[in-house]
């Protein structure tokens, strides 16, 4: 119910304005994104990867409605590359089961590309990034957003594969139509992120019940374990994860062939000690101006979140 209202709000731009506007916000946001710039991106970069962890970079924004707007995205992730190849965080890591896992790649929104009005405009844009990131020794990986992109995203996907293969997709677990996927996707090569999914979505295309979205979550794993892809499974949800670790002795995975994968600024000692254990871990790191639909999904996942809101927003009076 809570989550609903969270996601609810997240489209109202009454909200929008009311939460951007408020200075606490600035408190809570620099706990779940990394700054506003490419300067403190790369600073983020350099500590986490200092601490061990492995990094994906999200440029913020979402639902772009114009061709300059979609291009000053772009524009935005080639700034950002070619500061990470500068910075020396894009070269490719040793191992990787026969993909390449670089220490710093980029995830992007194709919404934030044009695809809501130009799906040719938004895989030229991705394109572009893939080439910049290819030439680095790098890759990028797809977000996936609400499910009326899915067919689109995963079409676009497949035809940026064909000259990027190391183009990583996105699967959501909530979606009924999910496990189809895994198996469509779980092919040599193919790097496949499983998340549980952040959008609210209807009852006939998604399991509402967490515990549902769970069990799909395992029988996605099972999936994507068994094949002969690059799961990267992303949940900081610890049954998940033991679960994981059992499937990947089950299968006889080494630990360079799956990784986990996590969100800046959640659970930072479980990254920590992941890394720690052996295994691959990478860190989702927003930054950018645009933070407000980001922010309002994580707030939506955890009532705690929202009470942290509120306690900084009494402190400040
Ligand atoms: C690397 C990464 C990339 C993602 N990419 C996408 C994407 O492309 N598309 C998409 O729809 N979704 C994406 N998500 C979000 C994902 O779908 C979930 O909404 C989110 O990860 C929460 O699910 P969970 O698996 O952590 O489990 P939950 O059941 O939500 O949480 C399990 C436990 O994790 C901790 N936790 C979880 N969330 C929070 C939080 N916000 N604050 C504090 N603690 C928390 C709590 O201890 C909680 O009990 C991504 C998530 C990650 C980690």
């Amino acid at each position: 119910m809570l989550r609903s209202v969270i996601l609810a709000a997240a489209r109202s731009q009454k909200v929008e304005r009311l939460v951007e506007t408020a200075p606490v916000s600035r408190d809570v946001v620099k706990r779940f994104v990394a700054g506003s710039g490419t300067g403190e991106a790369l600073a983020a970069t350099r500590q986490l990867a200092d601490a061990g962890l492995c990094i994906t970079l999200d440029n913020l924004g979402e639902d772009t409605l114009t061709a300059e707007q979609a291009n000053a995205t772009k524009e935005a992730y080639l700034e950002l590359l070619a500061a990470l190849g500068h910075a020396g965080l894009t070269a490719p890591k040793e191992g990787g089961g026969g993909v390449t896992v670089a220490t710093a790649e980029v995830s992007l929104k194709l919404s934030a590309l044009g695809q809501a009005f130009d799906e040719q405009l938004a895989e030229k844009n991705a394109r572009e990034i893939c080439e910049a990131a290819a030439g680095l020794g790098t890759t990028v990986t797809l977000d996936m957003e609400d499910h009326t992109t899915t067919d689109s995203t995963l079409d676009i996907l497949s035809r940026l594969r064909r000259d990027h293969p190391g183009t990583g997709a996105v699967l959501q677990a909530y979606l009924r139509r999910t496990e189809g996927d895994c198996r469509e996707l779980a092919t040599a090569g193919s790097r496949v992120r499983l998340c549980k999914g952040a959008y609210k979505e209807p009852e006939h295309v998604a399991y509402q019940a967490p515990l549902e979205v769970d069990k799909s979550y395992v029988r996605c794993m099972n999936i994507l374990m068994a094949g002969e892809g690059y799961p990267m499974l992303a949940t900081h949800d610890p049954r998940l994860i033991a679960i994981a670790q059992d499937r990947a002795r089950w299968f006889d995975r080494a630990p360079d062939e799956f990784e986990f994968q996590m969100l800046y600024g959640i659970r930072p000692e479980e990254q920590t000690r992941l890394a720690r254990a052996g295994h691959t871990l990478r860190v989702y790191v927003p930054y950018g101006t645009e933070w407000y639909g980001y922010l309002m999904r994580r707030l939506a996942e955890r009532p705690a979140n929202l009470a942290f809101f509120g306690r900084a927003l009494i402190s400040k009076k």
